[in-house]
């Protein structure tokens, strides 16, 4: 039976878009084999909901008797368990479904991206300065978007090994990301912009078309000013 329905809730979802729904019954034969177990099926009156980035044939329900009033989701490698109260109505479990499985895919996307952004990082540290400082430096380094700095492009606390880039960077082109990345990284070793300092700087090429690219934003923006 689950494999029967999985394939049909997999088919529903690319055939005809996104409208489906999750129908609940103690009586009806588990889906999972399992006591603690939902049943999913499609149902006329169904909630049109969406999920833009898990694959629905691998979130599985359970009602749960201890869950009382909790819900709760997590991931089990490829697999989304929700866990819902025993008595919980069918369209509330929708609901949360949705909800809980759309912020477990947030998530999962910052991780993936914060990942990344460290990977940049590490990178162009390598390349330009020859080292890797998120490792180097002598405390641990955490490089993250920040979306409460709106008068510099990035900062850097070389005591605290932290780097802040302004989400407002985000859509500019990689070079100019890359610049303030670097940028921010050689603070870690030359707190001002002594000749040590640029230098340092020099060594990325495209440096001084970034800050061009930043002085003409941040002009038209007259609010943001490059650090
Ligand atoms: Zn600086």
């Amino acid at each position: 039976m689950f494999e029967h329905a999985a394939r049909e809730l997999h088919l529903f979802l690319q055939v005809s878009g996104l409208a489906l729904s999750f129908v609940t019954s103690q009586n009806q034969p588990s889906l999972f084999d399992s006591e603690d177990s939902a049943s999913v099926e499609f149902t006329n009156e169904s909630v049109e909901f969406v999920y833009q980035r898990t694959d629905l044939t691998k979130v599985e329900v359970k009602r749960s008797k201890r869950a009382k009033r909790n819900v709760t989701a997590y991931r089990d490698n490829d697999k989304t368990v929700v866990t819902v109260p025993t008595r919980m109505a069918k369209r509330d479990i929708d609901a949360y479904v949705t909800e809980l499985v759309n912020r477990l895919d947030d998530r999962d996307e910052r991780t993936s991206s914060q990942k990344a952004l460290e990977q940049r990082a590490r990178s162009l540290s390598l390349k330009y300065l020859g080292q890797d400082l998120l490792k180097t430096h002598k405390v641990p380094v955490k490089i993250r978007w920040v979306t409460n700095q709106n008068s510099r492009w990035g900062s850097c606390t070389p005591d605290e090994g932290t780097i802040r880039l302004s989400h407002r960077m985000q859509r500019m082109p990689s070079y100019v990301i890359d610049s303030v990345i670097v940028h921010e990284l050689i603070h870690l070793l030359v707190t001002d912009h002594s000749p040590a300092f640029y230098a340092l700087m020099n060594k990325y090429p495209d440096h001084e078309k970034a800050k061009a690219y930043l002085d003409g934003y941040s002009h038209a923006q007259q609010f943001l000013k490059p650090e």
